[in-house]
């Protein structure tokens, strides 16, 4: 089955700085990397990576080829990207300086002037059995999702960045929902209960994770493995793009949570978002 996956393309921008500027100062950046993230593309690159077969659903500038090619260098069916000539990629502005402080500007760019009638196509060709993912770093999440829901396509939403009201909108149109230990507290805090969903994927950082299924009260969990941390940016995208695509595989559900969390560990291992995402065949290697 296909997964479609409505989701933000991102550039992310890191600069290393001996302090971090004050109003009206220039500063010369010591260092710089650019990488691939945005929660979107990071899911994308996760479940493709998994093996899944995955049609991205987003904008990116025109003149960023660079981005989308490495999406498309993963697997990821990108010719439903809307490439734009006056919009800006969607980008964030990391500012990381030498006492380990970081300032973030995020740009939402292209990510949010998403519209219904440039997606015709490819939602003409969803049908049942297919999962579409979504975050909230997009618009559109509610159109979709109601037009998804209805040809049973089931729905999984990451609930970040957390918006009580863009959840609450969306909510009625979704099976799954993935949150993590911050933001599921968040939500029953604000929903005053488990949401009404099929099932709830709670990751928790280097405790693990765990999966509700809310139909049935039954619970899964997995612990995280054991490794050495490099970098968490992106290890919750990477378990909902591996987990997704095992589903979408019909693997059973401790199956799923046990790869995701392979997957995740492995990319907590290596610096960056995005790029830092293991390929399937890395990840049953870990597990062998
Ligand atoms: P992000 O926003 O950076 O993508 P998140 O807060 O959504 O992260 P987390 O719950 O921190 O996601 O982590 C997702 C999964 O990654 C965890 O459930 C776990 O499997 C794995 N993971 C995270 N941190 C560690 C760690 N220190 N050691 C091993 N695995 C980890």
């Amino acid at each position: 089955m296909t997964i479609w996956n409505l989701g933000s393309i991102n550039i992310d921008k890191a600069y290393r700085l001996r302090h971090m500027p004050r109003p009206g100062e220039t500063l010369a950046a010591t260092g710089f990397h650019k990488g691939l993230g945005g929660k979107g593309a990071n899911q994308s690159l996760a479940a493709a990576r998994a093996g899944a077969s995955v049609v991205h659903l987003g904008a990116a500038a025109r003149a960023d080829d660079w981005v989308v090619g490495r999406l498309t260098a993963s697997g990821v069916d990108t010719t439903h990207i809307v490439r734009h000539h006056d919009q800006a990629t969607g980008h964030a502005i990391i500012l990381l300086d030498d006492e380990g402080e970081n300032s973030i500007v995020i740009h939402g760019g292209a990510n949010r002037t998403l519209q219904l009638d440039q997606f015709k196509s490819a939602i003409a060709r969803m049908k049942g059995g297919d999962f579409l993912l979504m975050q909230n770093e997009t618009n559109l999440q509610v159109e979709l999702a109601q037009i998804a829901a209805k040809r049973s396509v089931r729905v999984v939403y990451s609930a970040a960045p957390f918006d009580i009201d863009a959840l609450r909108a969306v909510l009625p149109h979704i099976s799954i929902i993935a949150v993590n230990e911050g933001e599921a507290a968040q939500l029953t805090d604000l929903l005053g209960g488990d949401p009404d969903v099929e099932g709830m994927l709670i990751t928790r950082g280097a405790e693990g994770a765990e999966y509700r299924d809310l139909r049935d009260d039954r619970h899964f969990q997995v612990p995280a493995f054991a490794v050495d941390v490099v970098d968490t940016t992106g290890a919750g995208d990477c378990f909902a793009g591996y987990f997704v695509a095992s589903l979408d595989r019909d693997e059973d559900i401790p199956s799923a949570l046990r790869l995701a969390a392979a997957a995740a560990a492995l990319k907590v291992t290596r610096r960056g978002a995005g790029d830092a995402i293991p390929k399937l065949a890395e990840v049953e290697q870990f597990l062998a």
